[in-house]
This record gives structure tokens, C-alpha cells and sequence, in this order.
């Protein structure tokens, strides 16, 4: 029997009123964070929850719920993201209720693989974190900024709760504005926070979702299920001081597969160990990123933006190492015809007038090692496409395609980027066309949802939209059939 938490003045109680509070007391729409994770299914739920007791009349601002989408999510994972955001569409739709679900992504020249393979990024740890940024709060911030201009201002709903650390807790309170239920954004004008699981403790979350069912029919014991190896998640956090105070969000299912932040994986590790086994070749690529990344020889000699350092070398010296002074470094460089970003075994140390010895520190990942992860993840894409899906994308080709400008931009004439591809995978791609994008976000989003609701094959269906894009305002399209043609009949499809 469903109880009336409603009626009972409990916690949930208070927060639903709490919410229908908020939500009566201005037009400023909401910007709802939904990770997948029991929290902000929790938030998700109670808005939903609370808004069905409001009267139509009551309903004038919307709800945008966004998840966000790095590309490099856990496939089961971003699947049943996918899926929750399709229901709560479909059944708000149904309702009455101001919901409109989105996907928010990196852009196509910021993802995880475009930084690492094409700009060299070293793979993220927990001292170099620049993933959370570019994958996630960017694109956040990006919808939250586009609904500022419309509206002038919003209120993004996190699932952030005050028992989660005590450092959280401190960050929320110096942002709570006095006697109010909002707080400022950390970093975005005209955006404020509310919190409405705040007071709520981890038992609370699971009680709220475990004894009321979810609104749009999700069932979420499985959610309990994908916590029983972790009990943390990589949240859709879209204030940077709360990131901060988060600390790693990868030690969950919740987070990339291609999580470096932490040591031990545990996005694939327990999928696979429930016997998903084509998971496997994700988890050895994994771990294949987080050995290149110590590997000195796979690392330019100089920073991004060519900066050269040095660091202190407590080892003795080694055969075959040359021991030069600081101020003979670019002779010796000049000489011996060494350029830093390409250079694999740099056998200098340099001493110091006190007589101490340093090391060159490392830098980006050089273009040969770029090319090396390129190959390593072709091989993995298609790995998994044999053991399970022949759909399967690890990497996309407009990504394929910053890489290559990446690499051009990093000096790489000889535009190896294309033969790879087309050794790795047998593909060939039009490289030169235009790539500017076709749909926007949003639209995206929709499609893709259709596509899963319709059967359709949405690679497949990207591909011809592409094709149609490469043809458009090209007077003679004669070839546009014979590209649809080929597109329709590639291999995998009529297996
Ligand atoms: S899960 Fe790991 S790789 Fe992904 S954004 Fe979080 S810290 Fe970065």
C-alpha cells in the first residue's frame, strides 16, 4: 500500500511544500541537475510530486530538467539516463506539468577525447582535474546562460545536501542568502541555488525513494542495485565551489568509464563482475590510459603553452645521462637538434649552482603518443562492436574531425589522422566538409529520444542527415543518393 507522505509531517512533507513555496514565488524557471543518482532522482521526484499537487493555473514557469551527457558516460548508465529523461517527458507531457527534459554536452572541441587525443591533456587526476570543467559544468553552464538571457534570471535545483561533508555544508552556508531558501551561484550572475533534499540524510533519500514510487513509472530498486558496490555518484554539480568541496567524482557507476581520478575503477569494474563481459575491453583501455599517462616518454618536455620546467631529480645519475648547466640547455638543445614536443628519451639533467641535479618536467602528450591512444581506442570501439553492439560510438567523427584540426594546429602536416582511422576501422569519412553542427542541443536530445522510442538507428540516422548536410545548397546532387545508398548499405546493418 502506498503511503500519504503528504500527510504524515515528516521531512518529505515539509519539502514539498517547501518546493511548491519556491516554485509559486516568482517567474524564474527552474534548472533541474539530474545525474542519474538517488539524489537528484530524489529532487527530480519531489518537484514532479509537488508540481501534480499544484492547480493548472499554478503551472506558469517551466521546469528544464538537464543531464549531462560527456560522452564518455558508463554505456548502461547514460542509457537509462537516456530512458528516465524520455518517461519524465512523456508522462509531464500526459500531466499537464512544465517539464522539458535535456541533455547538455561538452563542445565537440572540448570532450574527453578531443583534450587528450587531440591537445595532448594529460588524462585527469586528482591534482590536474580538468575534466569535471570542460564535460560538465561548462556545458551546464552554457543551458543556464542561454535561459538567463531569455528570462533574465533562474534557479538551478541540486541535489547537494548538507550531511554529504562538513566542508559542503560550510560552502552552502556562506552562499545562503539571509532569511531566504536560495543561494547565490558561486560564479553565475543571476543564478541562484536551491537545494531542496538540503536537510535531508543519506537514509532519508533512500526512504523517499524506495517507499514512494517514481512518478514516471522507473523502478528504483534498480537504482538501489547500482549502488551496491559505491555509495557515491558524479552529480551534475554546476557550482564550482561545491565541485570543489565534492572532491573526485569518478569513484562511482555514476561516473566516465574513462575516469583516471580515481585509482581503482569502479564505473565498469562492477557491471563487469555481474557478468557484462563486453564491458571488459572498456576496463583494459582504462587502465591502458592511466599507464601512459606515467610514462615520461610519452610526454612533451614542455607545457602547453611551451613553457619548459624543471624538476628535482634525487636519483643518481644514470649511464648515458648528459649532465649540462641550466644556461647551456637550449645549446645543447640547438645543437643535438632536439625539439621538446616530439623528443621521447631526453637523457639531461641539469644541475643547479648548488650542485643539486634536476629533471625535465612533462607536459602534454606528445603527437606519436596521441596517435598511439587513437589507435588504442579504434581497436577497443571495435572490440566492443564485435562482442556487443555493432552501434556502438566510443568516439565520433566530428570529433575525429577537432582531433585532426588539433593536430594540424599542433603541426601535424602530414594529416595522418584519416589513414589512421581508415587503418584502424576500414572507414573513410569526407574530411573536408563543412562542420558546422546541425542540430542544436536541444533538438538532439529529441531525436534521440524519438529514436529509442521509435526503434530507429540514430547512428545511422546521423549519418544521413550528415550526407544531406554535405549536399545542401550544392546545385547538382547527384551524388546524394549514391552517399544514402552506401550509408544504407553498410555491413553491419544487414547482419
Ligand atoms: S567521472 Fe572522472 S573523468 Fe568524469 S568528470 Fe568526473 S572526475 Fe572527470
Amino acid at each position: 500500500m502506498e503511503l500519504n507522505i503528504f500527510n504524515t509531517g515528516t521531512k518529505f512533507t515539509e519539502a514539498k511544500e517547501l518546493v511548491k513555496e519556491v516554485y509559486l514565488m516568482d517567474e524564474r524557471p527552474w534548472v533541474v541537475g539530474f545525474s542519474g543518482g538517488k539524489d537528484s532522482t530524489a529532487v527530480v521526484q519531489l518537484v514532479f510530486q509537488a508540481l501534480q499537487e499544484l492547480e493548472a493555473s499554478q503551472l506558469h514557469k517551466k521546469v528544464y530538467v538537464i543531464s549531462s551527457d560527456t560522452q564518455v558516460e558508463t554505456p548502461l548508465i547514460i542509457d537509462k539516463i537516456t530512458r528516465t529523461l524520455g518517461r519524465i517527458q512523456k508522462k509531464a507531457l500526459e500531466l499537464g506539468l512544465p517539464f522539458e527534459t535535456q541533455k547538455v554536452r561538452p563542445k565537440v572541441d572540448q570532450t574527453f577525447w578531443s583534450s587528450i587525443i587531440g591537445k595532448g591533456y594529460p588524462t585527469p587526476r586528482q591534482k590536474f582535474r580538468w575534466c569535471t570543467d570542460r564535460l560538465k559544468i561548462e556545458p551546464a553552464n552554457r543551458f543556464i546562460l542561454d535561459k538567463v538571457d531569455q528570462f533574465g534570471e533562474v534557479i538551478m535545483l541540486l541535489g547537494v545536501r548538507d550531511s554529504e561533508s562538513a566542508t559542503r555544508a560550510a560552502v552552502m552556508q556562506s552562499h545562503t542568502i539571509e532569511g531566504k531558501k536560495l543561494m547565490r551561484h558561486s560564479t553565475l550572475r543571476n543564478a541562484f541555488v536551491f537545494a531542496p533534499i538540503r536537510v535531508f540524510d543519506v537514509d532519508d533519500v533512500w526512504e523517499f525513494l524506495l517507499q514512494y514510487d517514481s512518478p514516471w513509472g522507473d523502478d528504483n530498486n534498480e537504482l538501489l542495485e547500482l549502488y551496491q558496490s559505491s555509495n557515491s555518484e558524479c552529480p551534475l554539480i554546476v557550482d564550482k565551489e561545491v565541485k570543489e568541496s565534492a572532491g573526485s567524482c569518478g569513484n562511482s557507476r555514476f561516473g566516465c568509464w574513462t575516469c583516471t581520478v580515481v585509482s581503482e575503477d569502479k564505473a565498469l569494474s562492477g557491471f563487469i563482475n555481474n557478468g557484462i563481459d563486453w564491458l571488459r575491453p572498456l576496463y583494459d583501455f582504462r587502465s591502458f590510459l592511466v599507464q601512459i599517462r606515467e610514462d615520461h616518454s610519452k610526454r612533451q618536455k614542455q607545457r602547453m603553452n611551451g613553457e619548459v620546467y624543471l624538476l628535482p631529480y634525487n636519483d643518481e645519475p644514470e649511464e648515458g645521462q648528459v649532465i649540462i648547466t641550466k644556461a647551456e640547455i637550449k645549446q645543447y638543445l640547438d645543437s643535438n637538434n632536439i625539439n621538446l614536443a616530439t623528443v621521447e628519451d631526453l637523457n639531461i639533467l641539469v644541475e643547479e649552482e648548488d650542485g643539486s641535479l634536476k629533471r625535465f618536467g612533462v607536459g602534454p602528450f606528445t603527437l606519436k603518443a596521441r596517435e598511439e591512444i587513437l589507435r588504442q581506442l579504434l581497436r577497443t570501439q571495435k572490440q566492443v562492436r564485435e562482442l556487443y553492439d555493432p552501434n556502438v560510438e566510443l568516439i565520433t567523427v566530428e570529433e575525429l574531425k577537432a582531433i585532426r584540426k588539433y593536430w594540424h594546429d599542433d603541426l601535424q602536416w602530414e594529416d595522418r589522422l584519416p589513414l589512421i582511422v581508415e587503418e584502424e576501422t576500414g572507414e573513410t569519412y569526407d574530411w573536408n566538409h563543412n562542420d558546422r553542427p546541425v542540430f542544436k542541443e536541444d533538438q538532439l536530445t529529441d531525436l534521440e529520444t524519438l529514436c529509442q522510442e521509435e526503434g530507429v538507428n540514430l547512428s545511422v540516422l546521423k549519418q544521413l542527415i550528415s550526407v544531406e548536410k554535405d549536399y545542401s545548397g550544392v546545385k547538382v546532387r547527384r551524388g546524394l543518393f549514391q552517399a544514402f545508398d552506401k550509408t544504407l548499405k553498410q555491413d553491419f546493418l544487414h547482419l
